[in-house]
C-alpha cells in the first residue's frame, strides 16, 4: 500500500437553481394571454451516505471535486423545471465530515443515516408570479439562486470494539489473523502495517465482536513521530483496548517501559484515552529467552495497577481462546462509545438593515423590492388582516423605504412588488 488514506479533503458543488420563465399564454384567437412562465427546479444537493461495505476513504483521493446537477429552467404554460437530482456520496460509517476552513465537525456518519453537506439552490420564480390587474404582461422572472459550495475534509476513524495497540513487532497482527477472518500482512519489521486492520471475532452463539489492529504508535506519536496521529485517531472509538506486550526478551526490550511509553503517548494524545478498559496480554510466552523475568515484572507491574492480565502466545495460540472470552465479557458491560458532537455552526449571515434593501424598476414599471430585513419583517406580518397591513405599512415608511422609492421617481399607482405581496403606491 503505497499510502495512508483515511483523510481527505474533497470539494462540494450543490446544483444552481434553474431560473423562472418569462412566457404567455396563447390561444387560438385570444390575442394576448397572461404571463405564465413557470418556475424553476431546485438544484441537486450532495449528500454522504454511510455504507458499512467500505472501510477506507482511498476513493477520494483519485476524485476530489463532487457536483450535484442543476435544476431545469421553468417553461412556459406554468411548467415547472425538473428537480436537480442528489449526488449521493458513500462514505464509510465511521467518517467524519469537517468545515476544512474551521476545522469544526458537521457531522458523525456513525448514526448510521444520510447527511445533506451541500444544498441545492432554490428555483427561481416565473412570470406568473409577477401578475396583477393592472399589470397583465411582466417580462421577467427570477433566476435560479446558486447552490452552496463547500470545502470539506473526510476523517476516517474506524468503529472497532476492541482496539490493539501496542509497540511495532510485538505480534497485533498475529494476534488479529489468529482470532479473526482477517488476513494481514505479517513480516518481522517495523511499520509492516500502514493501515488498520479489521478483523470479526467470533465468540458463541452468534455474538461477535470487531477488533482493528491498529499499527505504529510509537514513542512520538502523539506529537506526529511516523504517522502516529493517523493511527491514535482509531484508538478514540474503539470500546477496549488490549494492551500487547512482547515479554519474550529477544528484542532486548524492557516490557514495563513499553508498556509505559505507549499508554503515555496516548494520554499525550488525549488523555481521556489512556482511562479506557486495558487488557494486557503478554505475548511470545513461546519463545520465552530469559526464564520469565521480564514476565513476572510486567504481570506485578500491571496486576498493581489493576488492569486485567494473560499470558498469550498468538503464534501457537496458547491463550487467545481466554482472551477473546475476557473480551466479551468486558464488552458486554461496556457502554457504546458514543459519536461526535457537531460543533459546526453556519457562519451567521451578515444582518442587513433597511438601508441594505434593494430596489430595482423592471422594464415595464413594476418596483421589484428585496432584502432579507423585508424579508424579515414581512414573515411577521399577516396580509389578510387589515392591522398587520398597516404596521408593515408603517414599517416600511419609518425605514424609509418609501422616501427611497419617491426619490427615485415612483409614480402614483404604480405597483410595488415585495416578494409575493404586491400594492399600487399612493403618495
Ligand atoms: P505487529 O507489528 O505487532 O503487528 O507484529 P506481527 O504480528 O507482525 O509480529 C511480528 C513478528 O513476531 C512476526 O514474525 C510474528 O510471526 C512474530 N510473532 C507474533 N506473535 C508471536 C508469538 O506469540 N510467538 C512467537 N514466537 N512469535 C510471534
Ligand atoms: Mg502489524
Amino acid at each position: 500500500m503505497s499510502s495512508f488514506v483515511d483523510k481527505a479533503r474533497i470539494h462540494l458543488h450543490a446544483g444552481k437553481g434553474g431560473d423562472g420563465a418569462v412566457a404567455f399564454h396563447r390561444e387560438k384567437y385570444i390575442a394576448a394571454g397572461g404571463p405564465d412562465g413557470g418556475d424553476g427546479g431546485r438544484g441537486g444537493s450532495v449528500v454522504f451516505i454511510p455504507d458499512d461495505n467500505m472501510t477506507t476513504l482511498m476513493d477520494f483521493q483519485y476524485k476530489r471535486k463532487y457536483t450535484a446537477a442543476d435544476g431545469a429552467n421553468g417553461q412556459g404554460k406554468r411548467c415547472a423545471g425538473k428537480d436537480g437530482a442528489d449526488l449521493q456520496v458513500r462514505v464509510p460509517r465511521g467518517t467524519l465530515i469537517r468545515d476544512t476552513e474551521s476545522g469544526s465537525i458537521m457531522h458523525d456518519m456513525s448514526d448510521g443515516k444520510p447527511f445533506v453537506a451541500a444544498k441545492g439552490g432554490r428555483g427561481g420564480w416565473g412570470n406568473m408570479h409577477f401578475a396583477t390587474p393592472t399589470r397583465q404582461v411582466p417580462r421577467f422572472a427570477k433566476p435560479g439562486l446558486p447552490g452552496e459550495i463547500r470545502d470539506v475534509t473526510l476523517e476516517l476513524k474506524l468503529l472497532a470494539d476492541v482496539g490493539l495497540i501496542g509497540f511495532p513487532n510485538v505480534g497485533k497482527s498475529t494476534l488479529l489473523s489468529v482470532v479473526s477472518k482477517a488476513h494481514p500482512k505479517i513480516a518481522n519489521y517495523h511499520f509492516t502495517t500502514l493501515y488498520p486492520n479489521l478483523g470479526v471475532v467470533y465468540v458463541d452463539e452468534g455474538s461477535s465482536f470487531v477488533m482493528a489492529d491498529i499499527p505504529g504508535i510509537i514513542e512520538g506519536a502523539s506529537e506526529g513521530a511516523g504517522l502516529g496521529h493517523d493511527f491514535l485517531r482509531h484508538v478514540e472509538r474503539c470500546r477496549l483496548l488490549i494492551h500487547v506486550v512482547d515479554v519474550s526478551g529477544s528484542e532486548g526490550r524492557d516490557p514495563v517501559e513499553d508498556f509505559t511509553i505507549i499508554n503515555r503517548e496516548l494520554r499525550a494524545y488525549q488523555p481521556d484515552l489512556a482511562d479506557r478498559l486495558q487488557i494486557v496480554a503478554a505475548n511470545k510466552c513461546d519463545i520465552i529467552t530469559d526464564g520469565g523475568e521480564a514476565l513476572g515484572k510486567l504481570r506485578r507491574y500491571v496486576e498493581g495497577l489493576g488492569f486485567p492480565f494473560l499470558e498469550l502466545s498468538a503464534a501457537t495460540h496458547q491463550g487467545t481462546a481466554e482472551l477473546i472470552r475476557l473480551c466479551a465479557e468486558k464488552l458486554s458491560a461496556l457502554p457504546p462509545i458514543a459519536p461526535f458532537e457537531a460543533d459546526y455552526v453556519e457562519p451567521e449571515p451578515i444582518l442587513e438593515t433597511p438601508e441594505d434593501v434593494r430596489i430595482e424598476k423592471t422594464e415595464d414599471g413594476l418596483w421589484l423590492l428585496e432584502g432579507e430585513w423585508l424579508k424579515r419583517v414581512a414573515a411577521s406580518v399577516n396580509f389578510s388582516d387589515y392591522e398587520s397591513r398597516m404596521f408593515f405599512d408603517r414599517c416600511l415608511r419609518k425605514a424609509g423605504i418609501y422616501a427611497r422609492l419617491e426619490e427615485m421617481g415612483i409614480q402614483d399607482g404604480e405597483t410595488v412588488c415585495i416578494y409575493d405581496l404586491m400594492f399600487d403606491f399612493r403618495y
